[in-house]
C-alpha cells in the first residue's frame, strides 16, 4: 500500500504539471481515471475483506443460531419449565406461582359443559383425536380442560372437606395439570357423561387408552399406579405430551413419574 502512495504522489505531480502545460480537459479526464484507480482497487480489497468478514459473521450468525436452537430444545424438554408440553406436575412438582398459559385458545365443541381452553398446540392434537374418533363411530364428549389456580383452590377444598386429605382426584393448587392447559377429561354419554372408572368399559374410553398416545395424548393416571403418580386410576384423563414421548411411554407402560426419574 505505501508503494502505492508513493506512486499515487509521483502521479498527481505530473498530472499537475500536465494541467499546468496543457490545461486539456481530455488529458484532465484520463489523468484522474489513472489516479482514481489504484485507490479504485484499493476500496476493491478493502470491500473483498470486508465481503469476507461478513460472511464470517453470517457463519457465526448461524453456529449461534444453532446454540439457540439447541438451547430451546433442551429447555423444551425441561420437565421441571412449567410452560414445557413436557413439564411434570404432581404433589411434589408444583407449576411455578402464578403460572398461566399465553397460548390458551377456546374450544366450543362437543362439550359436556360450559366452553374449555387448552393450549393451542395440545387444542390442535385433540382436535384432530375427536375427529378420528367420530369417523370411528364414537361418541366422544370433553368435560375439562384447562383451569385456573383459583378454581383448583376451589375443587380441591371441597374435595378434601367431603373425602378428606391424602390420594384423591383432585390435586392441591399448582399441582394439576389441569393448571398447565395440556390436560383433558374425556367421556361419553354413554354412561351419563360421569368422569368414572366404568369408562373404561366403553368403546371410546377403550380407544382413548389404544389411540391417545398417537395424537400426543396419555392417559396419565393409569390403573396399578397409583402410588407412583399420587393419583387414583382416571381412565378419562389425558394430558398431552407430544407424539414422540406419549407414543414412549404407551409401549413401554410407564408413567411420566417413572419416564423421568429413569433419564
Ligand atoms: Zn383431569
Amino acid at each position: 500500500m505505501k508503494k502505492l502512495k508513493v506512486k499515487n504522489k509521483k502521479r498527481f505531480t505530473i498530472f499537475l504539471a500536465l494541467m499546468l502545460l496543457a490545461g486539456s480537459s481530455t488529458v484532465v479526464a484520463l489523468e484522474k481515471n489513472s489516479i482514481s484507480k489504484p485507490s479504485t482497487s484499493s476500496k476493491e480489497l478493502k470491500e473483498s475483506s470486508e465481503k469476507v468478514n461478513s460472511s464470517d459473521k453470517t457463519n457465526n450468525k448461524d453456529n449461534s443460531n444453532n446454540e439457540d436452537i439447541k438451547k430451546q430444545l433442551l429447555d423444551q424438554y425441561n420437565y421441571k419449565d412449567s410452560n414445557s408440553i413436557f413439564v411434570l406436575v404432581n404433589k411434589e412438582n408444583k407449576l411455578e406461582d402464578g403460572y398461566i398459559p399465553t397460548d390458551l385458545v377456546e374450544i366450543n365443541y362437543n362439550l359436556v359443559n360450559k366452553p374449555i381452553q387448552m393450549r393451542s398446540e395440545a387444542a390442535e392434537a385433540l382436535n384432530n383425536m375427536m375427529v378420528e374418533g367420530k369417523a370411528n363411530g364414537l361418541s366422544l364428549l370433553l368435560s375439562s380442560g384447562y383451569r385456573s389456580s383459583d378454581s383448583q383452590e376451589t375443587l380441591y377444598s371441597d374435595e378434601v372437606a367431603t373425602r378428606g386429605e391424602g390420594i384423591n382426584y383432585v390435586a392441591p393448587p399448582g399441582t394439576s395439570e389441569h393448571e398447565t392447559g395440556l390436560a383433558i377429561d374425556i367421556t361419553s354419554n354413554k354412561i351419563g357423561c360421569k368422569l368414572e372408572d366404568i369408562f373404561d368399559t366403553t368403546e371410546e374410553g377403550q380407544w382413548l387408552r389404544d389411540n391417545a398416545h398417537r395424537f400426543g395424548f396419555i392417559l396419565r393416571y393409569p390403573k396399578d399406579k397409583e402410588e407412583i403418580t399420587g393419583y387414583l386410576y382416571e381412565p378419562w384423563h389425558f394430558r398431552y405430551v407430544g407424539v414422540e414421548l406419549a407414543t414412549e411411554l404407551y409401549e413401554r407402560g410407564i408413567t411420566l413419574e417413572e419416564y423421568y426419574e429413569g433419564e
